[in-house]
């Protein structure tokens, strides 16, 4: 087999390849239902290529071997994390971009994917009626969002030379944070965590303590974070009082939206993330939720400018970026990108606003089943408006807590339900996440009913 495709003709190789390679994939998503979400890997594959390399069919028997011992988003009983199933405009997309592989890097390496890229952020954020200023870059992850935006702000306030500047957030948000402000040079004092109310929501009353306090020390503050969508039970921080507090502080808001704010995107859910179109960024994850295959995050800033005057290099070996626009390249930290938008864009427009509209809504609905089914005389339940739930039986200390989680996620695997074990507020919980369109209000009632019965095995 020729490594490369023919530039000339069908290469009818290359055609057939993708024809098995095709039909594997989706007889793998036909078998999904019938396993596990989690299936135990048996077999190994070899990893050093041989001297003489691998015929496609040889190539299509180690793939299967990967194939079979890869988690499983699309089983109904996939609950454990906020990672639902691609769209298949998705799986598509991807492999268009594979073929195509141009780079996000530069305007001249990817023409139509650049404009393209520009005009989605546009959209994107307009749907969150932020200024005509706006603009925003796609990133490899909400990670790598909320760093740039991070690093913007912390440009923006002037304080990168200050060892002692610090960002509020609330103590339930994302551990990226923590994560930025180390490879921004940061120490861990750096990122001041703000307490909760009872809905898990950040205290603003606590957010203007902190804030005088640090004052106090003289400390300087280059940004407060607020999460729509914290990642253990799916809470809001009061976005709009966060933003009015942040302005009469001269403080930059950054929201993460990795897991709430593409309920911003439709009419019918935005009043759930009211206020993030005052924020000064916002990162979205719409590989979450929305099944937007893996990578698809972006960066939304209400100033376009402000990702050139902070990333911006000049590429002296790559020819000017066309008009007013800039090259990928130099809007955010990452250097050359794979085309992401095409699969972000695809998606999309193959949900509609409609299918967008029904995904969000599903998946609260789903929670809202879910936690009527809980049997809430037994169990502590940390919940918020989303798709998120997380439970544990009352009065457990973390030691008895963490054996109770550690047995029921085992009972939940072998009866093909999988879910996650936070830690939080010193006790173990159980974590469910009804973004998978497939589960069912039946698959449902099996769960609730295992985990009712839980506590008296
Ligand atoms: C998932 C998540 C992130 C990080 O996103 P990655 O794509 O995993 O890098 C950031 N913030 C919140 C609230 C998240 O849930």
């Amino acid at each position: 087999m020729e490594p490369f495709a023919s530039p000339d003709q069908l290469d009818s190789e290359l055609r057939s390849f993708l024809d098995d390679t095709c039909s594997e994939l989706c007889n793998w998503f036909a078998a999904t239902g019938k396993s596990s979400p989690l299936p135990v890997s048996k077999k190994n594959v070899e990893v050093a290529p041989l001297y003489e390399g691998f015929s496609r069919q040889d190539l299509l028997e180690d793939l299967k071997i990967i194939m079979a011992g890869a988690y499983r988003p699309s089983h109904p009983g996939a609950l454990a994390h906020l990672d639902p199933p691609p769209l298949t405009s998705s799986i598509v997309a991807d492999l268009v971009c594979a073929g195509l592989n141009n780079n996000l890097l530069a305007h001249e390496l990817s023409p139509s994917f650049s404009k393209l890229e520009r005009n989605v952020c546009k959209w994107i954020a307009d749907q969150f009626d932020f200024p005509s200023s706006s603009g925003g870059v796609l990133a490899s992850g909400g990670t790598i969002s909320n760093l740039m935006a991070l690093v913007i702000a912390r440009k923006k306030a002037g304080l990168q030379t200050d060892a002692k500047a610090v960002i509020l957030a609330s103590s339930d948000a994302h551990i990226s944070l923590l994560k930025s402000i180390g490879v921004m040079g940061l120490s861990r004092e750096s990122f001041v965590k703000v307490s909760t109310n009872n809905d898990g929501q950040i205290s603003i009353d606590s957010l203007r303590i902190e804030l005088n306090k640090l004052r106090e020390k003289g400390q300087k503050c280059f940004a407060v974070v607020a999460t729509a969508g914290t990642t253990i039970r799916g809470a809001i921080d009061p976005l709009l009082e966060m933003s009015r507090f942040c302005k009469s502080e001269g403080l930059w808001l950054h929201v993460d939206g990795a897991i709430g704010g593409v309920f911003g995107l439709v009419d019918s859910t935005s009043s759930l993330v009211k206020g993030i179109s005052l924020a000064n960024s916002l990162s979205i994850n719409p590989q979450k939720l929305l099944g937007v295959a893996k990578t698809s995050s972006l960066l939304l800033v209400a100033d376009r400018a402000d990702l050139m005057s902070t990333f911006g290099t000049e590429m002296p070996y790559i020819e000017p970026s066309i008009g007013d626009d800039f090259h990928g390249g130099e809007a955010g930290l990452q250097g050359t990108r794979p085309a992401d938008v095409l699969k972000l864009w695809m998606g999309l427009r193959q949900l509609g606003e409609k299918g967008i509209e029904s995904l969000l809504q599903n998946a609260i609905d789903r929670r809202r089943y879910l936690q009527t089914l809980i049997d809430e005389s037994n169990f502590e339940i940390a919940s918020g408006p989303l798709h998120l739930i997380a439970l544990t039986p009352k009065k457990l200390d973390k030691e008895l807590s963490s054996s109770w989680s550690i047995k029921t996620r085992k009972d939940l695997l072998d009866n093909n339900f999988m879910v996650s074990r936070p830690l939080y507020k010193e006790r173990y919980y159980l974590k469910i996440v009804l973004g998978n369109p497939h589960t069912s209000k039946t698959h449902l009632n099996e769960l609730s009913e295992i985990l009712n019965q839980s506590l008296f095995k």
